[in-house]
């Protein structure tokens, strides 16, 4: 399996899963030990290139950048596993972003075309610590686009990653190579596509389960990520793997109009979008089928009703993972300054 060096150190850390736990711990609890030292001088310096080539890219296809929210009556409840976390606003339960899903669609209905820089909070199991994913606080670049289609957010997907590769390794790539011996390589159009049956196949074909009606499981999908030396997407996920806002495709029901970005080498999800549900009646469905109470979802109904017909598509990219990639590093917790993960407490 040809896993980057990196994730492969990673899994052979893990295996002990004690001594992991023990050595992350102290990674988090004296992590300006680490952030000041050479190699994570570079690695924050590409997250920032990373950040300046999103917004050059975004900026110059008519994106506009719009301040996102950091706490709501409601937030996005499909969240995998982890839990939202709440504040107390006066005497009124709020949640803080997990992300700011909910709330993109009416800045993309008033501007066109929108993305923030977005900090989201999300209370992940304590497991998660073993996959390299998964940080408890950490920031998505999330955009959505008033009156388009989930294969134009892919066609737009592919461009971005394309162009901050481009300009990290321009800005970066020697150094990278010389001083955390990472090489990117420059991708082309297009990515390869699999409907997500497709992918389950793939993944079932190299030994891996996975339910054609349910999400791609995480060690199936670092199979296939491990699998591929470019970025590919798998789209057409089944309804239940994912949140009510995911729009159920018309005309094949039980198929979402939405997508994932996996990166290669074994790094796995890049990216999540969808083209958004927003007939008013079938959001309340959609709210049901997913085990809530429509209530809950006060302002966001009556908003869709009030915009209707509120069709926007969009996606997310998380940034900690991007620099992973971008840097070739072991896990998320390496590629923030502050880094939060789940059950370990204490430290900056
Ligand atoms: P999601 O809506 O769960 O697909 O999240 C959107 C994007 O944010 C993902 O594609 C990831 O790149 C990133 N992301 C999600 N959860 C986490 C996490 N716990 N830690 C770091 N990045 C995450
Ligand atoms: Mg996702």
């Amino acid at each position: 399996m040809p896993l980057h060096p990196a994730v492969a150190e990673l899994e052979k850390m893990v295996l002990d899963k004690e001594s992991y736990r023990r050595w992350l711990e102290e990674w988090v609890r004296y992590s300006w030990r680490w952030a000041v030292s050479e190699k994570y001088r570079l690695v924050f310096r590409v997250q920032a290139a990373a950040l300046r080539a999103m917004r050059e890219f975004l900026d110059s296809r008519g994106f506009v950048e719009v301040l996102p929210p950091i706490i709501g009556p409601v937030t996005d409840p499909g969240i995998r596993g982890a839990r939202q976390a709440s504040i107390d606003f006066y005497g009124v339960e709020y949640k803080v972003m997990s992300s700011a899903i909910l709330y993109k669609q009416y800045m993309a209905r008033a501007l066109g075309k929108i993305y923030f820089v977005s900090p989201n909070i999300r209370l992940e199991p304590p497991e998660s610590i073993y996959t390299g994913r998964h940080l408890v606080e950490f920031y998505q670049l999330d955009l959505e686009m008033y009156g388009a289609t989930y294969i134009e957010a892919m066609d737009l997907a592919e461009d971005l990653v394309i162009y901050v590769i481009r300009y990290v390794r321009d800005v970066y790539g020697k150094e990278l190579e010389e001083k955390l011996g990472r090489q990117l390589y420059d991708f082309e159009r297009p990515f390869k596509r699999y409907t997500h049956r497709e992918a389950v196949e793939l993944a079932n074909k190299l030994g891996c389960r996975n339910s054609p009606w349910e999400e791609l499981a995480w060690e199936c999908e670092k199979l296939l990520s491990a699998q591929h030396t470019s970025p590919f997407f798998v789209y057409d996920f089944p309804k239940g793997a994912r949140g009510f806002y995911d729009r159920e495709d018309p005309e094949r029901p039980g198929v979402l109009r939405d997508f994932d970005l996996l990166y290669p080498e074994g790094f796995g999800e890049a990216i999540s979008g969808a083209e958004r549900e927003y007939e008013p009646e079938r959001l309340v469905e959609r709210i049901r089928q997913g085990g809530e109470d429509p209530a809950k979802y006060q302002w966001f109904l009556q908003m869709a009703k009030e915009l209707y017909p509120l069709q926007t598509a969009g996606f997310g990219i998380g940034v900690e993972r991007l620099t992973r990639y971008l840097c070739g590093l072991r896990a998320v917790w390496e590629a923030r300054p502050y880094p939060k993960v789940a059950s370990i407490v204490g430290g900056p």
